[in-house]
């Protein structure tokens, strides 16, 4: 299986790297984490797409089970998750078991998604907890009816077919975000071991999130 974690990653942070190791595991799956250029449901993010894809890379290096997939900074326009999908099935088949992971916070949006229903026909969605993020009760009842529909109960069963599942992953989340990191970072606090080493060095050396949009 094939699992992927689109996302800002603005910067990075462990949060991300927990939730996608953990999900490796669950699912038996190479995890892909997908940097996007222009996210079309929030504000621009603060580093570069670049500089996102730089710390994506040291985060990741010498991790033989999650790795980093440019493509969307490729693209030319918004990065919307249904042409990522497209290309990827494509290059993969039709029969290649793939998953959209999206964080239980993202997820409770996903009905308002660009062609949201066509992303169910591309891929299975995992949806991972988070802490703090909206419950069932609160999803859109057009949310609640499709989850309803597809609902897969483990993984095993997600990998009986190619895509259209949604699975509810309950992974140990960490109450980590990029914009607390950002905000910590802005006002001068460590963000030590909520963001690898590696990687706080790059923020460093590119006087990034020091207050002020732009670093
Ligand atoms: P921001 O605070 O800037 O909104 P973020 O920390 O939510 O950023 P994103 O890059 O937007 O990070 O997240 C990419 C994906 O990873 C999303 O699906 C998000 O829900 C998920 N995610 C981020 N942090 C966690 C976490 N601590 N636990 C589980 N999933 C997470």
């Amino acid at each position: 299986m094939i699992a992927l974690l689109g996302g800002t990653f603005d910067p990075i942070h462990i949060g991300h790297l927990r939730a996608a190791s953990e999900a490796a595991q669950a699912l038996d799956a190479e995890v892909r984490l997908i940097p996007a250029k222009l996210p079309p449901h929030r504000p621009q993010p603060e580093a570069s797409a670049g500089q996102r894809l730089d710390m994506l890379r040291i985060a990741l290096s010498g991790s033989t089970q999650l790795s980093a997939d440019d493509r969307e900074l490729r693209r030319e326009g918004p990065s919307y998750s249904v042409d990522t999908l497209a290309e990827l099935r494509l290059e993969l088949g039709a029969r290649q078991c793939l998953a959209l992971m999206v964080g239980a916070d993202a997820f409770a949006g996903f009905s308002t998604w660009h062609r949201w229903l066509d992303i169910l026909e591309l891929a299975h969605i995992v949806v991972l907890n988070r802490p703090g993020a909206a419950t069932v009760k609160d999803w859109p009842a057009s949310l609640n009816a499709q989850v309803a529909a597809r609902h897969c109960a483990d993984a095993a069963a997600l990998r009986m077919e190619a895509a259209g599942r949604v699975l509810m992953l309950d992974i140990p989340a960490l109450a980590v975000s990029a914009t607390s990191v950002r905000e910590s970072l802005a006002r001068g606090s460590s963000v030590r071991w909520l963001v690898p080493d590696p990687v706080l060095e790059y923020i460093a050396q590119q006087g990034l999130y020091r207050g002020g949009r732009g670093g």
